[in-house]
């Protein structure tokens, strides 16, 4: 069981070292390192980051927004694969075991379109990972959360059956944005799981969750919402975290779950997480 946050809480003042006790006071055992604009760490925070790795926290690191391997750009996916593998060795060093990525896209957003895309995002990881020594790192590719963007259900499973080190990034608030609104109920999110189980069973049980709530409009995601904060339009914001955290138990999930609030990561992660001990 892994809950945890996306990044260094907005709410906490201090310094790294001091942050892994201040997130575990709250039950909380996870963090996704957010390389979002780069596979940049100083030595100084690899080195509490492996500390903790090495003390039972689970590490996750979130691959920068400029890879793409689903490029028409040759020279960007060229770059994005071995970004990756930098990706790979920095998680190795400090003890992380999955890396988050966004498919990506610049093809033409027709059906076939995408499928030449998605072929070619399988085709680069089949070649970048076959390359290195992946030790004990897993790539995650992610739900996108606009309609256009890459990563919709069917893209990840196709993806994650294609290749051997991927498995599914489930973000359920970007699912909910992508198809404009669609986890209204329980029995919705656990059809989709169920879905992504079915397909790929050996994969679903290492899957991985971000779990926040989500503002959206009709090309699909606007903003993430603050915890509890409520839609613009008044309307209680989805998907329901309560409703989620009954789905992973009724399905027997070994959660591992980021909260990916708004500047309220640990809120909404500690809420999660005593829902599912409780
Ligand atoms: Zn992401």
């Amino acid at each position: 069981m892994v809950f945890g946050v996306a990044g260094v809480p907005t709410h906490y003042k201090g310094k790294l070292s001091g942050l892994f006790p201040w997130l575990a006071e709250m039950g909380l055992n996870g963090l996704e390192i957010q390389c979002t604009y780069g596979f940049k760490i100083s030595d100084d925070n690899k080195k509490f980051y492996k500390e903790m790795s090495e003390n039972g926290f689970s590490l996750s690191i979130h691959a920068p927004y400029y890879i793409n391997l689903g490029s028409l750009n040759n020279q960007v996916v060229g770059r994005s694969k071995s970004n990756m593998k930098e990706g790979i060795e920095i998680a190795k060093a400090v003890g992380a075991t999955r890396i988050i990525f966004h498919p990506g896209g610049g093809h033409e957003n027709s059906e076939q379109g995408r499928k030449t895309a998605i072929k070619q995002i399988i085709d680069s990881v089949n070649e970048f990972t076959s390359e290195i020594d992946m030790a004990d790192v897993r790539l995650y590719p992610e739900i996108g959360g606009k309609t256009a963007s890459l990563g919709s259900i069917d893209e990840i499973i196709e993806i994650c059956k294609n290749c051997k080190y991927c498995y599914p990034c489930i973000d359920i608030a970007h699912l909910h944005a992508r198809e404009i609104g669609s986890l209204t109920s329980k029995e919705v999110l656990k059809s989709k799981l169920q879905k992504i189980k079915d397909a790929i069973p050996d994969k679903f049980e290492k899957i991985h969750f971000h779990a926040y709530t989500i503002n959206y409009g009709e090309k699909g995601e606007i903003k993430h919402l603050y915890f509890g904060e409520k839609m613009p339009d008044g309307r209680e914001g989805l998907p329901n975290l309560a409703d989620f955290i009954d789905v992973l138990k009724e399905m027997n999930i070994d959660p591992w779950v980021i909260s990916e609030a708004l500047d309220s990561q640990e809120l909404g992660a500690k809420y999660m997480h005593d829902l599912y001990v409780k």
